[in-house]
């Protein structure tokens, strides 16, 4: 995440006058944790948790759950849950199970959550500034190719998508020791648990 960058979520924090509004798209409690601690300060945040890839139904209520959790930590961010299906993941995925973490099926997922992101951002252009996504403070995710699925998604829909890359100034560490203190739940998978 370059700070020169004008459309960086380091740019708007270090530059912007008043609490830009964020729709921020989430994967989890533990990743938003991080971020929150970061990033709270600087905006109006919305959580957008839109996981269609998280896999078993019990699964994806264990992560929102901790979400919940989270969230109630932080005074002002509000919470979206748009409706959702896994069945549109695994048919879209499908083909693509044996292929490793990391690959062309990761880079769908991200195109899936944060192409529908930048559509509800769209269809709520007066309530929201830019978008981003908690997917970077994963050590174990590429966040240049996670910015350039936002923007590209960002561009199809006519909506701004702020680059980030949370895992820095020890992001995932504070993802970690925050989970701990609010005692929530911490996955072992990424989310689908194909190909591993
Ligand atoms: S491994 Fe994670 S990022 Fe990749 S497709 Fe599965 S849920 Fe999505």
């Amino acid at each position: 995440m370059d700070r020169t960058d004008v459309n960086s979520v380091e740019y708007v924090m270090s530059s912007a006058s008043e609490k830009p509004r964020l729709l921020l798209h989430a994967c989890c409690g533990p990743c938003s944790a991080g971020v929150l601690d970061r990033i709270h300060p600087y905006f109006d945040t919305t959580i957008f948790f839109y996981n269609p890839n998280i896999l078993p139904k019990e699964e994806f209520i264990l992560r929102l759950e901790a979400l919940k959790t989270v969230v109630s930590h932080f005074d002002g961010v509000k919470l979206i849950v748009p409706e959702q299906s896994a069945e549109e993941f695994v048919s879209r995925a499908a083909g693509m199970r044996a292929l490793p973490e990391g690959g062309a099926r990761c880079t769908l997922c991200f195109d899936i959550r944060l192409s529908k992101t930048a559509e509800y951002l769209s269809e709520h252009a007066d309530e929201y500034d830019f978008f981003a996504t908690t997917l970077t403070v994963s050590p174990h995710k590429n966040a240049p190719l996670i910015n350039s699925v936002g923007a590209e998604a960002a561009a199809r829909f006519g909506v701004r998508y702020l680059a980030s890359d949370f895992k820095k100034h020890d992001g995932y560490l504070r993802s970690v020791q925050l989970s701990k203190q609010f005692g929530i739940y911490r996955q072992r998978y990424c989310g689908c648990g194909f190909g591993s």
